[in-house]
């Protein structure tokens, strides 16, 4: 019963990340579905999710969390995009090019974590 229960949560969060083309604060997260379950399961699910490979954590100059959907990663994830983060709407982006940085010999790169800031389209204006 629990674990039917967890899957339908599960199945909330993603449809969740699925409406938005950005990434999503820990903080939106929970305020989008707090009618729904609690901040323990959001988090469980959250936590999973990134041990899956689903979704990916940035954390921004603020040490806030946002979380964005992965695109082909399992359980090892695999980046090398940088993210966009907006100084006036605090909305944090995928910026879809690949960075391409040079490892010192023997060296195996397995995370990065890029932040550019700026005002992105919406605030520019
Ligand atoms: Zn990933
Ligand atoms: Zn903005
Ligand atoms: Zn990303």
């Amino acid at each position: 019963m629990i674990k039917k229960r967890q899957t339908v949560s599960k199945r909330k969060v993603l449809d969740f990340f699925k409406k938005h083309d950005h990434a999503i604060s820990h903080e939106l997260i929970e305020q989008g579905l707090s009618g729904s379950m609690d901040r323990v399961t959001i988090y469980r699910i959250l936590k999973s999710f990134e041990e899956d490979g689903l979704i990916h954590k940035i954390v921004d100059e603020n040490s806030k969390s946002h979380y964005a959907l992965c695109q082909e990663c399992n359980s090892q994830h695999v980046h090398n995009h940088m993210h966009f983060q907006c100084t006036n709407c605090e909305k944090v982006e995928c910026l879809d090019y690949d960075l391409e940085v040079p490892m010192p010999n023997g060296y195996q790169l397995k995370n990065m974590q890029l932040i550019a800031s700026g005002l992105c389209k919406d605030c520019v204006s």
